[in-house]
Order: C-alpha cells, then sequence, then structure tokens
C-alpha cells in the first residue's frame, strides 16, 4: 500500500482522524501519455490486509513496464490481482495511479506486522543507509527482476560465480546496470551487449568485456567469444534464435529471457488459456534447447524481502551503486513517463516527490 504524497504528511494526524484524500496522477482509461491526469483529490490507501503498511512515497522509480501498463498491458492479471473474486463491476480499476518502485517512510502498519521488521517511521523497502530516497527507489524493481532471474532462474549465487561466464544482452538499461554489478560483486566474469555510447557507462560498473550492437549483426563477435555459463537477456527479439548456442553445452548452462509473453497471453486469452498458453510455448521451447544440451528458461520479476535485504547490505558495502539517469519533479511525472517510452534508458529514471 504506497503512494502517499509527501505535501500530505501535513494533514495526517493519527490513524484514528486519518486524510482521505491525496494528490496523485492517475488515469482514467488506457491509452497514450495523454491519458495522466493530476488530482488532488485520489483516494488515500487504506490498509485491506493486517500485513499491509502505508508508505508516504519521496521518490518513485519508473521502468518500462509502467508505461506499456498505461496502454493497458496486463490489465486482465492485475485486474485478478486487485480484485481476485470479482467483486468490483468491469473498469472499477479506474482512476488507477500507476507504478510499482518507490522509496520513503512507513505512516502506518496493519496489526500483523512485526515491529521488529517494520515500524512507523522506518525508510523503506529498508532503504541502504547511504542512499538518499531518490537513489533507493532506482533499486528495488530491477533488482528484484535481476535476484530473481539471476539467481531463482539462472541458479547464480554469491558462492558459485567465480569462474563463470555471464554474457547480458542488454546492459545499459535498468535491469542491465544492476545486473552487472551484483554478477561482479559475486565474482563472475561479465560480458554485455550495448551500444556504443553507453560503454563508458558499463565499464565503469565492473563489465570485462562489451560488444557494440549497433556496429553490425552482434552475434557475430559474440560467437567469437569463449562460450558462456549464462545469458541474461534483456532485449528480446529474434535473440532467442542465435542466444542459447553461445552457451557451453551439456553442462547446465541456461538462457534466462526477461522478454516475455507471459502478460499479452492473458491480456488476450484470459487468465486461464493465457496461463495455459504460457506453460505449452515455454515447455516446447525448454524441451527442444534440452535437447541440444542448453537450459531454455523465463525469467520474471518476483517480489523478494529477503533478496532486498541482502542487496541493501551489498549497497551499503560499496559494492553495488543506485544508477540514476535523470531526476523529474512530481509535476513532471508525464516528462518522465515520455522519457522511459522513448527508451535508449542508460540506468533509471526517477521521480522526486518530496
Ligand atoms: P530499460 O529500458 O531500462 O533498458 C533497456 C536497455 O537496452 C537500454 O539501455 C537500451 O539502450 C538497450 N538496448 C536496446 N536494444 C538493445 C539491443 N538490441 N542490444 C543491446 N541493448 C539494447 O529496460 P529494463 O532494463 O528495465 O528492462 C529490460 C527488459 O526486461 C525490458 O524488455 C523489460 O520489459 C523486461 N523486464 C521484464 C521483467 C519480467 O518480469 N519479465 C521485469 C523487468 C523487466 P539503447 O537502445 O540506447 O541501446
Amino acid at each position: 500500500k504506497t503512494l502517499v504524497h509527501g505535501d500530505q504528511r501535513r494533514l495526517f494526524n493519527t490513524s484514528n482522524s486519518r486524510m482521505t484524500i491525496m494528490p496523485a496522477w492517475v488515469i482514467d482509461r488506457y491509452g497514450s501519455n495523454d491519458v495522466l491526469r493530476f488530482t488532488k483529490n485520489a483516494g488515500f490507501p487504506i490498509i485491506n490486509y493486517p500485513n499491509e503498511v502505508v508508505v508516504q512515497v519521496h521518490a518513485a522509480g519508473l521502468n518500462p513496464i509502467d508505461v506499456s501498463m498505461r496502454g493497458g498491458y496486463g490489465a486482465a492479471t492485475m485486474a485478478m490481482k486487485r480484485d481476485p473474486l470479482n467483486i468490483n463491476q468491469s473498469g472499477s480499476e479506474f482512476p488507477l495511479i500507476l507504478g510499482r518502485d518507490m522509496s520513503g517512510v512507513i505512516m502506518e502498519c496493519g496489526l500483523d506486522v512485526a515491529p521488529a521488521y517494520f515500524k512507523e517511521g522506518d525508510e523503506v523497502s529498508k532503504k541502504p543507509k547511504c542512499l538518499s530516497h531518490i537513489e533507493a527507489a532506482a533499486v528495488p524493481y530491477v533488482a528484484a527482476t535481476a535476484w530473481s532471474a539471476l539467481v531463482n532462474t539462472g541458479g547464480l549465487n554469491k558462492d558459485n560465480c567465480a569462474k563463470k561466464r555471464i554474457l547480458i544482452l542488454g546492459g545499459s538499461g535498468g535491469v542491465g546496470t544492476f545486473s552487472i554489478q551484483m554478477l561482479k560483486a559475486w565474482g563472475a566474469h561479465v560480458t554485455v551487449t550495448c551500444s556504443q555510447n553507453a560503454e563508458r557507462l558499463v565499464r565503469g560498473l565492473g563489465v570485462d568485456h562489451v560488444v557494440d550492437y549497433t556496429a553490425g549483426p552482434v552475434e557475430v563477435p559474440l560467437r567469437a567469444l569463449e562460450k558462456f555459463d549464462l545469458v541474461l537477456d534483456n532485449v528480446g527479439g529474434d535473440t532467442e534464435s542465435w542466444a542459447l548456442g553461445l552457451l557451453k553445452p551439456w553442462c547446465g548452462a541456461k538462457y534466462v529471457t526477461l522478454v516475455t509473453p507471459f502478460l499479452r497471453n492473458t491480456d488476450q486469452l484470459g487468465i486461464a488459456d493465457g496461463m495455459l498458453q504460457t506453460g505449452v510455448t515455454v515447455a516446447s521451447k525448454a524441451l527442444k534447447h534440452l535437447s541440444k544440451g542448453v537450459h531454455y528458461r523465463w525469467g520474471m520479476f518476483a517480489p523478494n524481502g529477503l533478496a532486498l535485504d541482502d542487496i541493501s547490505e551489498m549497497v551499503d558495502a560499496g559494492k553495488i551503486r543506485a544508477v540514476v539517469e535523470e531526476e523529474f519533479t512530481f509535476s513532471q511525472v508525464p516528462q518522465a513517463m515520455l522519457k522511459v517510452e522513448k527508451g535508449h534508458a542508460r540506468g533509471k529514471t526517477v521521480v522526486k516527490i518530496s
């Protein structure tokens, strides 16, 4: 439960005489950037379940999925998540507040929230002490995605990376810049593909080898390199047709792609058929590649508090830094969305709220 605008804190007294509205950017329908509407009267979040907290958001990180969701991507899945029993009428998600990444301060805790873990006044998501809210808001979504893809799906961890060669397709964006740092902190050898003008950024994060994908078919120089133990694909498109051939065969090497049709399937086919279609697609691709001695996997963002705790420690130990490319004010949310929509990210775009 989040998204409380900073200016409103003054109005917040106690949980018995709490405010009911707050300023927010909302959408009333899905579409292009002009659907964004500023209102001073958005509903204030309430605690529905005892394990929830309300957070006063100081800074919000933007992700490509926020732009996609502004256009309706994932609407079927999100509607089910918000209203699993389908109690509300269709279209009732509006006015909808977009966004998923933030750093802020806890205002209120549900009854089941252990004070040892979260209490009023805490900076979340267990914010690394050395980061500002702006920097911290650039971390959670890409960090949890990188962790899910590399650790849970890819089987990597701090103790088994030392002799591994990892290839990241698309090293210069949010997930790429975070994944590079995590893998380097764990001792892996990291190769990335990126545009020539991003080489300095990724080298500064510790990358061992850079391949400029704008110089020609990128698979050609990649095929000339020693084979890899894991490929993380942040790019998609035709990459699947050649990237699995870059893996060491018959030794557990994995291709993990984050660019999957999962939400598109559920949008188009409904939840049940979409999930079925997803299962069939991923299983048939996995089987096809298994016969060639390599593993094919889909990576997915997954919330993971314990992973974020580990990541906070790595940040506070100076092993990972937040890569903030551009900062916008709260009144510039539409400009921030446009920036993300245009692509060519070099790290993260963040909105400062208070
Ligand atoms: P960003 O927009 O932050 O970064 C994308 C980066 O890729 C940019 O730096 C871009 O720069 C670069 N790029 C574009 N085309 C290529 C190419 N052909 N080769 C190499 N680099 C390229 O995105 P994120 O890092 O946040 O996300 C990456 C992908 O992962 C997205 O498709 C996103 O939707 C997906 N994702 C999936 C999740 C899941 O749960 N499955 C969760 C999170 C992300 P430039 O164009 O200048 O080269």
